[in-house]
């Protein structure tokens, strides 16, 4: 009986396999045609400065819609340009077309894009960063690119090489979904990085949980002991918002302020947020 279980169990895996196997090489196939037609582009969520409400930056998040398979999300296909060979290219364009719409922001904002760890590995990725800056035209200073801790990990000496060369150009670096990965600590002391994104999921069960709450108020502490400011990712509701602050998070970014917007929404949302500003 035990042996026919497992034998289901085996036929499933594999049919799930089969799936994946077949939907990968149909999301690699129109993933280069996505990108040969320029199909894949930023859109931003705005980041806000806890204390006061304004906009500070914005991140952006690749988006993809498909004529027939709909929206396909970052999850599923950042790992298969990073498999393929193709998480360059997506990965300069999406800079290039995020530094262009960042020109359209208020000098004081901050455009914040991930990095792949397949990104940061390849050689000569730091110069074609600051060549695409320049290019466009955008100061190294108005930029941060998020990394996770995972990246670090796994090439340290090649990633602080490559993000050492950034940082003296004025780009700022943020650890991502910091909480989550392996050593955070061990990050913070060997590696200079501008800020700590706390993960959504601590934010996620801030009011559920007073483990979830300690942690936040840890992290706080850590960042701000070592002079680094922390942005709280995945904000929902306004508990958690009004905890955040009173633990003096500074910035933080979630569908409470605003999810994704495409960047003729963002800029209407500055214009609308510097008007009330000004009219009183
Ligand atoms: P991330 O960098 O940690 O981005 C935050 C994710 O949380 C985004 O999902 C965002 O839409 C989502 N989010 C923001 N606020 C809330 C909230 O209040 N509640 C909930 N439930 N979710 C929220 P998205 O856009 O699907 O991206 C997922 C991940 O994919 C990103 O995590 C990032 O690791 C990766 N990614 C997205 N765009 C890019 C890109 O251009 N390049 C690379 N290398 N990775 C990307
Ligand atoms: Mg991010
Ligand atoms: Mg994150
Ligand atoms: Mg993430």
């Amino acid at each position: 009986r035990a042996k026919a279980e497992s034998g289901s169990v085996v036929r499933f895996f594999e049919k799930d396999m089969d799936a994946r196997v077949r939907e990968r090489s149909v999301i690699e196939r129109e993933l280069r045609r996505a990108l040969a037609d320029g199909d894949i582009h930023p859109c931003y969520q705005p980041v806000v400065d806890l204390g006061t409400g304004a906009i500070s930056g914005a991140e952006a998040l690749a988006r993809w819609h498909h004529r027939e398979l709909g929206s396909i999300a970052p999850e599923r296909f950042i790992p298969v340009a990073e498999e393929c060979g193709l998480i360059a290219a997506l990965g300069d364009h999406l800079l290039r077309v995020a530094c262009r719409d960042a020109l359209d922001w208020p000098p004081a904002m901050t455009l914040s894009i991930n990095v792949s760890p397949v990104q940061l590995r390849e050689p000569g990725f730091g110069l074609r960063v600051l060549a695409i800056l320049g290019e466009v035209g955008l100061s190294p200073t108005r930029l941060e690119l998020e990394i996770t801790e995972n990246t670090l990990v796994r090439d340290l000496k090649a990633s602080q090489a490559a993000l050492g060369a950034l940082r003296a150009a004025g780009v700022r670096i943020a650890l991502d979904d910091f909480g989550t990965g392996y050593s955070s600590l061990y990050h913070l002391r060997n590696f200079p990085v501008d800020r700590i994104k706390v993960d959504r999921s601590f934010v996620d069960s801030i009011d559920a949980e007073n483990e979830s709450a300690a942690i936040v108020r840890a992290l706080l502490g850590l960042g701000h002991g070592l002079g680094i400011a922390v942005t709280a990712e995945g904000i929902e509701s306004a508990r958690q918002r009004d905890f955040l602050i009173g633990q003096g998070c500074d910035q933080g970014q979630g569908f409470l302020y605003a999810p994704a917007l495409p960047a003729s929404e963002l800029r209407r949302l500055i214009a609308e947020k510097t008007s009330k500003a000004s009219a009183g």
